[in-house]
């Protein structure tokens, strides 16, 4: 079997326990993008997200400049979270990401590849769901200090499995995960 192409689904289900998201918070997203200006696409989908009324954006993280992972020879990141309040189901709020997302004109040529606009559900509450379309928590958080950092701004008491953010950032190489200046 070929292991040069990684796949999302492939990750998997980790069934890691979620505590300390804010009440506030229905779910969390995390954006990221290396095309273009950067910065105005997460500005973008921040607007597109909240534009039909179904999600109510209640908080930001800082925007971070970072290094591209996983598929490292593509240009440099800017990523962020947000923490939205919505009554969408989980599989609607997964639709409505992925119009955000084609709306933009996000064109998906390979994995983790160039991408005007990528934006992943990181929680829902505490939920954990495993299907094969939607897996949350999203089951890389603990292994991406460029989704650990921004998470942390606007959740800095969450715990996956039981490990603050702070840990498994400490486990990580964050060099490469630098706020912009506010
Ligand atoms: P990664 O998921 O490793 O960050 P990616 O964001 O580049 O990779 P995409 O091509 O954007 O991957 O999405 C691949 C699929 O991942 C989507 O079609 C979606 O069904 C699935 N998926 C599973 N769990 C989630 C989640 N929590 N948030 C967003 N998409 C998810
Ligand atoms: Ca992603
Ligand atoms: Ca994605």
């Amino acid at each position: 079997m070929g292991e040069s192409e990684p796949k999302a689904a492939e990750s998997g289900c980790t069934g890691a326990k979620i505590e300390g998201v804010p009440v506030q918070f229905d779910a969390i997203l995390a954006l990221g993008t290396n095309l273009g200006d950067r910065v105005e696409n997460i500005e973008d989908a921040i607007r597109r997200l909240g534009s039909d009324g179904s999600i109510h954006v209640v908080a930001r993280s800082r925007l971070y400049r970072t290094a591209p992972w996983g598929v490292t020879d593509q240009d440099w990141f800017v990523n962020g979270c947000v923490g939205v309040q919505t009554r969408l189901s989980p599989h609607d709020l997964l639709k409505h990401c992925q119009a955000v997302e084609n709306d933009m004109g996000r064109v998906r040529t390979r994995h983790w590849g160039p991408r005007i606009i990528d934006v992943d559900i990181l929680t829902i509450g505490d939920r954990q769901i495993c299907e094969p379309d939607l897996v949350v928590p999203h089951p890389l958080i603990s292994e991406r200090a460029f989704v650990l950092a921004p998470l942390k701004d606007v959740a800095p008491s969450l715990k996956i499995g039981g490990k603050t953010l702070d840990a498994m950032l400490d486990a990580l190489d964050a060099g490469d995960v630098v706020p912009f200046e506010t």
